[in-house]
């Protein structure tokens, strides 16, 4: 290809990648185009009119044919007629992901994400544990009854969110026996691709990350408490990072309870307020301080 072909083709992929569908051609544009890489274009022609690229065959090729570079960066291309048909191709690709397969740090079984495809919230945690293994689904285990009493309070369903996890294997351990960790900072790159391809899917209005791990993988480092309370933007979609529910579970128990549970709800109530959900005054003073 031409250097001035090369050009026209750069050209024309950033102006698509900015929504661009038709673009003004010179009266003897077409002859032009038809003839690149044979003869240069020195000649202004002052006259434009507005044609479609329709009529434009070299250009049209190269549209309909992106070279893998203007693929969006970072996500999985899957094909099928609807959400629920490209999340299962999805789903498949996951089973086998060589990148995650081949870390012998991740056991075997794959959790992928359950919940509506078309949700407006979609929750992102770490990665599975023990219970959620064994029933391959994300948060089925105590922390999951805890985040299922959340989205209760905030008058939803399970089946009205989508749920999912940055790792879509369970870190493995020496004697792990009902033991989960962490993923690494490796292991949720390897997954990455995943979570971000969901997101891009389902186009959720609000992200909330559990926790600060998933809140890192999503590209937000920093600890829950200073990244809590506020929107941060994944790929443009509001995010909400609050404290993970293993970490309630854990300062109910030896903790202040009621001072993490009060915290995590008033970051809900803003998710509520992004997503205009109704909220009732007995919901609006659920864990105010006594
Ligand atoms: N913790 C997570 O982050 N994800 C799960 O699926 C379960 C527990």
């Amino acid at each position: 290809m031409s250097a001035a072909s090369n050009l026209l083709k750069q050209h024309l992929q950033q102006r698509q990648l900015l929504g661009v569908t038709h673009i003004p051609l010179r009266p003897d544009a077409l002859d032009k185009l038809s003839g690149l890489g044979r003869k240069p274009v020195t000649r202004e022609i002052p006259e434009a009119r507005p044609i479609s690229i329709e009529s434009a065959p070299e250009a049209r090729a190269i549209l309909d044919n992106p070279p893998p570079e203007t693929k969006k960066a970072g996500l999985i291309e899957v094909t099928g007629d609807t959400i629920e048909e490209k999340l299962a191709a999805l789903r498949t690709m996951a089973e086998t992901w060589e990148p995650a397969r081949s870390m012998e740090s991740l056991r075997q079984t794959m959790v992928f994400a359950v919940g509506d495809p078309h949700a407006s919230l979609m929750f992102v945690g770490e990665a599975p544990g023990a219970e959620e293994e064994k029933l391959r689904e994300p948060f089925v285990g105590p922390a999951g009854q805890k985040l299922t009493a959340i989205i209760k309070a905030m008058g939803l369903d399970r089946a009205q969110v989508y749920i999912s996890n940055i790792c879509k294997f369970r870190p493995a351990m020496d004697n792990q026996g009902s033991g989960n960790r962490k993923p690494t900072a490796e292991e949720m790159k390897a997954c990455l691709p995943f979570v971000l391809t969901e997101i891009d899917l389902i186009k959720p209005q609000v992200i909330v990350a559990l926790g600060a791990t998933a809140a890192e993988g999503l590209g937000m480092p920093g600890s829950v408490g200073g990244l809590r309370g506020r929107f941060h933007s994944t790929r443009g979609i509001p995010t909400m990072v609050t404290y993970h529910p293993s970490y309630l579970l854990r300062e109910e128990k030896m903790g202040d309870g009621i001072r993490a549970k009060r915290q995590v709800w008033e970051d809900m109530v803003k998710v509520m307020e992004k997503l205009g959900l109704p909220i009732s005054e007995k919901q609006r003073g659920y864990f105010l301080a006594k």
